[in-house]
């Protein structure tokens, strides 16, 4: 028979398995005897108290064995050669579509502009050392996608939208450490990510699917509201039954393709604003009432989310022990987000602090049509960059302080940012009604969380891919384009993801449907 039973623990306690096998047997009222095993399913830490408490939830298996764990992987067939599906875009709803269709029998010809992710990893050099961006291989294009080099952060709401244990159990099942199946916020790493995206394309391979590298889509084959494959750079001609398009927010150009050959697209609602980075024993005292932190607790975090004049202003995708890291995805833009280790290591918190933006927000772009809030991102990227000065990848920052004074920092804290930084009022780069409400924002969550409002901290900018400014509009239940017969448009570029396992789980939900119809 099987239990379940919860447990309140110190870090210590819960570090220890004997400890916690007693415990939970204790809770039961079992005799060690009759336990066949005691298996942790849920790992969470609780801060409210003076002293953190670790949550554990575990199954007690008493006279009975615990389910053995059957691998996804080995359901695979050899793909049917003569079922052809391209996906466009190597990220997390590529190659977890790519899967899913191999599950069914069908082959994926996978084909992104970026490069396999080991040889990816001189052109993020060259951003960080050099300020070059190469604008098919970056933080954000290139094998695994913009989840690759990130902080590997597996946590969703995106519960309705299909199986999380799935996706979890096949990020494993390629290397992943286990702990992601248990832990309520789990994560991977940059230094560990890479290996399972590798390890991904590995499995596609060996079933009949196809991975292409430098394969950069500039046009679609189409006729009669049909699409029949895709155009390379280099005039190669790729023809499937299918196509699903997962390029993600970034791939501009393949939104203006949209509209260049007439396949509809909407403009989508977005967030705007900076990532502000805090020393991390600060967010430990804040969080942890700690200083130092216990060492078997992990890097605290925060989620601060209030109004302001109608609209959200929110913190996103935190990085506690991580890294701030340049995202642009063409010269002459300035781009931020966040990253970390496995170890989440770093002595600094970053987080995105952002304000939901909208039609108000992009009406002098109008112009632009359903591209006027892409025109309008682009433009408050290229107005960072040019702030800088010297066309390097050096970001506008600020210490918060100075921010809500609007004075110009006359020095800037050491940050994990390795481009460096130039001290610049961020009230001449960002939009005025952003800047209001970041403003407004800041000071609420000053209030709510003492110490946040600090001169220590400082706010870089600018954070502006957190979704996508357009979406590819699908059938609710054939997921297929609303006009264009045979695309599928797919994860975050499209508009129905934000974030690597909304991006994967909405791969598995295009494939499945599409598998339907071959
Ligand atoms: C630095 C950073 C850190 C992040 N951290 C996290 C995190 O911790 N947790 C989290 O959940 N999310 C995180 N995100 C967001 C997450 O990475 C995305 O939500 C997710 O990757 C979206 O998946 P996707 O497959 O839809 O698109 P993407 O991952 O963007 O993949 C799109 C792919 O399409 C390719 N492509 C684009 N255009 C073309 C073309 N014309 N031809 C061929 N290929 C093309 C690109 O090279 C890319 O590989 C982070 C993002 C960044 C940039």
């Amino acid at each position: 028979m099987k239990h379940i039973v919860e447990l309140v623990l110190t870090p210590a306690q819960a570090a220890d398995v004997a400890y916690v096998r007693m415990q939970a047997m204790a809770e039961v009222g079992v005799a060690e005897a009759d336990v066949r095993a005691v298996v942790q399913n849920r790992r969470s830490i609780d801060a409210r108290a003076r002293t953190p408490r670790i949550r554990l939830q575990c199954e007690v298996y008493v006279h009975e064995e615990p389910p053995v764990d059957v691998p996804i992987t080995s359901t695979y067939r050899d793909a049917d050669p003569s079922k052809r599906v391209i996906i466009v875009g190597a990220g997390p709803a590529g190659y977890f579509a790519a899967l899913e269709l191999i599950e069914h029998g069908i082959t994926p010809i996978v084909l992104d502009r970026g490069k396999d992710v080991r040889t990816r990893r001189r052109d993020l050099r060259a951003i960080q050392q050099d300020g070059v961006v190469n604008e098919h291989s970056n933080y954000c294009f290139g094998e695994g996608g913009a989840g690759t080099y990130s902080d590997g952060k597996l946590y969703t709401r995106s519960h309705k939208r299909g199986s999380i244990a799935k996706v979890l159990r096949l990020l494993v099942e390629h290397g992943a450490t286990r702990d992601i199946l248990v832990d309520a916020h789990p994560h991977i790493g940059s230094n560990k990510l890479w290996l399972v995206v590798q390890e991904i394309r590995e499995t596609i391979r060996r079933h009949g699917g196809e991975v292409h590298f430098d394969a950069y889509v500039t046009d679609f084959l189409l006729a009669n509201d049909r699409i029949h494959g895709v155009v390379l750079d280099n005039g190669t001609e790729m023809t499937a039954q299918a196509v699903i398009l997962a390029t993600g927010h970034s791939a501009r150009d393949i939104f203006r393709l949209c509209v260049r050959r007439g396949i509809d697209v909407e403009t989508k609602p977005f967030a705007l604003g900076v990532r502000i980075e805090h020393p991390q024993p600060l967010i430990d005292e804040i969080q942890y009432h700690q200083r130092p932190r216990d060492p078997l607790l992990p890097a605290s975090s925060y989620s601060l989310v209030c109004q302001v004049a109608d609209r959200g202003v929110f913190s996103f995708c935190m990085c506690p022990g991580g890294l701030i890291v340049p995202s642009a995805t063409a010269p002459g833009e300035i781009v931020v987000n966040g990253m970390s280790m496995s170890r989440r290591d770093s002595p600094f918190a970053n987080s995105g602090t952002v304000v939901a933006v909208d039609e108000d927000d992009w009406v002098d772009h109008r112009d632009h049509g359903v591209l006027a809030a892409l025109e309008y991102q682009a433009q408050v990227e290229r107005a960072t960059f040019a702030a800088n000065g010297d066309g390097s990848q050096r970001a506008p920052a600020q210490r918060l302080t100075d921010f809500l004074d609007r004075r110009v920092s006359t020095s800037l804290p050491a940050t994990s940012y390795i481009p460096g930084h130039v001290s610049v009022d961020l009230h001449g780069i960002l939009p005025v009604p952003v800047l209001k409400r970041l403003e407004a924002g800041i000071r609420q969550f000053g209030s709510s969380m003492r110490g946040y409002l600090t001169s220590e901290a400082v706010m870089v900018a600018v954070e502006s891919r957190t979704s996508s400014p357009v979406r590819i509009p699908r059938d609710r239940t054939t997921y297929e384009h609303i006009r264009i017969r045979g695309l599928y448009p797919c994860g975050e570029g499209a508009g129905y993801a934000g974030g690597i396992v909304s991006a994967a789980l909405d791969g598995q939900n295009v494939a499945l449907r599409l598998s339907q119809t071959l």
